[in-house]
């Protein structure tokens, strides 16, 4: 079994985070707790791509999601890390902004609601996607990059983050 520390996550800024001007934010949370970046590119997405990523869900929000998806230009992004599924998913908040905690990006940037989506007909806005779990991730991964557009590289603050003995920082 791989170390914690190698799982990864794939997480996508939808095209209303891009409008918000939120690149920086999002990608500054996720990086300031430790998650290393190993992959990003920024894409316009096209339906069958979305429908597939989405293919668990019920068909209406699909046809949602497929409107909402290929609007405008997405970032999509593996990242990597101990617990990356759920560190993620903890910063990213629940699907719903309304209901979302307070310090959570969806909690914080948003407004949207289950009942102001469902009554106008569209899919919930809350700027960012990401895996659900590790299975997920790995399907959301292969979905939506090529394996060497995924890239493995050592970050200094590692040895902080993961090392046993924390040598080396005394002279
Ligand atoms: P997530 O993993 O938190 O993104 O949530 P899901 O995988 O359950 O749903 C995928 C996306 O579909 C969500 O992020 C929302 O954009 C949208 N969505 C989910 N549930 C609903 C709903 O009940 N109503 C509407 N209008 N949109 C929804
Ligand atoms: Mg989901």
């Amino acid at each position: 079994m791989n170390h914690p520390k190698k799982e990864r996550t794939f997480v996508a800024i939808k095209p209303d985070g891009i409008q918000r001007s939120l690149i920086g934010e999002i990608v500054s949370r996720l990086e300031r707790v430790g998650l290393k970046l190993v992959a990003i590119k920024m894409l316009v997405a096209n339906s069958g791509q979305v429908e597939e990523h989405y293919s668990q869900l019920d068909e209406k929000i699909r046809k949602y999601l497929i409107k909402y998806m290929t609007s405008g230009p997405i970032i999509a992004m593996v990242w990597e890390g101990a617990h990356a599924v759920k560190i993620t998913r903890k910063i990213v908040g629940c699907t719903e902004p309304l209901t979302s905690d307070v310090g959570t990006i969806r909690g914080d940037y948003v407004l949207d609601s289950y009942a102001m989506s469902d009554e106008d007909g569209r899919a919930v806005r809350n700027l960012i996607h990401a895996s659900g779990s590790p299975e997920e991730a790995e399907k959301e991964i292969s979905h939506w990059f090529k394996p060497e557009e995924v890239i493995d590289y050592r970050l200094v603050q590692e040895e902080i983050l993961y090392d046993v003995n924390l040598d080396g920082i005394l002279e």
